[in-house]
């Protein structure tokens, strides 16, 4: 018989993502200019675009990698990087925001392993660290996660040893090692040898199966319309379009939409 699995990695009912009126400048680069979403709890949402419209500081915005210039975003209505007073918002303490941050999954492009810790390490550090919990609870946890991406059999190698595919269902145990409320992804797979993005992509629908709020920034349009709740298309720093996959992807009101779409299919 096999053992239950230890605990839920995430948490369902939980991960509703507010943008609210988010701007974003570089220098006088507007990178983004007023993106308002509001993402319901257990939705998987794909936001397309162009290179360059946006999408990536988008998702390190919702993470506080990047400061917004106005606007906000709120997780489950905790205001990200800052906390209300009286109708100022009064910026977090570093420390508060990495607390925050254990509660954002992240999946880059380039899998952003430790490259000198073992996998298992990976997966342990974070909760261990930022979140305080006991490191052997932890460690069951994420032996239950690296079985559930299929590499159970890797907890002890160093990144350096597996494939780019197998790196990033390391990362994605690993985002999913601090039971986030919400996962991010920006372009998961686009990184990888053509022959590997399967593997990964079946890692992420099978998580989006399980009622995790998930925003998925890729190019892969036959993946997003067979995962995404809602699709989004930014161009120019913009929301252009977005509602259920088969309105953006299959009947596009915009002609940039169209246009990008005709692009990529
Ligand atoms: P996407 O992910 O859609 O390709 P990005 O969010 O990465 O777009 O970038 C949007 C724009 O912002 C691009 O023109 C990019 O060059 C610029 N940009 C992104 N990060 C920085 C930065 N740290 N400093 C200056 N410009 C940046
Ligand atoms: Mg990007």
């Amino acid at each position: 018989m096999t053992a239950a699995p230890a605990l839920p990695a995430t948490r369902t009912g939980v991960g509703r993502i507010e943008v609210h009126d988010v701007h974003k400048s570089y220098g006088t680069l507007e990178v983004l200019a007023g993106i308002d979403l509001d993402l319901a709890p257990g939705t998987v949402t794909v936001v397309l675009g162009p290179s360059g419209s946006g999408k990536s500081t988008l998702l390190r915005v919702i993470n506080h990698l990047e400061r917004v210039d106005r606007g906000f975003v709120a997780i489950d209505g905790d205001i990200i990087g800052y906390r209300r007073r009286g109708d100022a918002l009064r910026e977090l303490k570093e420390k508060d925001v990495l607390r925050q941050r254990t509660g954002i999954g992240f999946v880059f492009q380039s899998f952003n392993l430790f490259p000198h810790l073992t996998v298992l390490e990976n997966l342990v550090e974070a909760p261990v660290s930022a979140q305080g919990r006991p490191r052997a609870e932890v460690e069951v946890e994420a032996r239950a996660l690296l079985a559930r991406v299929g590499l159970a059999d890797k907890a002890d190698a160093r990144p350096r040893q597996l494939s780019g595919g197998q790196q990033q269902r390391v990362a994605i145990a690993r985002a999913l090692a601090t039971r986030p409320r919400v996962l991010l992804f920006d372009e998961p797979t686009s990184a990888l040898d053509p022959e590997l993005v399967g593997e990964v992509l079946d890692v992420i629908a099978d998580l989006a199966r399980t009622g995790t709020t998930m925003l998925v920034v890729t190019h892969e349009i036959g993946f997003a319309r067979g995962i995404a709740d809602h699709v989004v298309f930014m161009d120019a720093g913009r929301v252009v379009e977005q509602g259920p996959p088969a309105q953006v992807l299959d009947a596009p009101t915009h002609p940039r939409t169209r246009a990008f779409l005709d692009k990529v299919l």
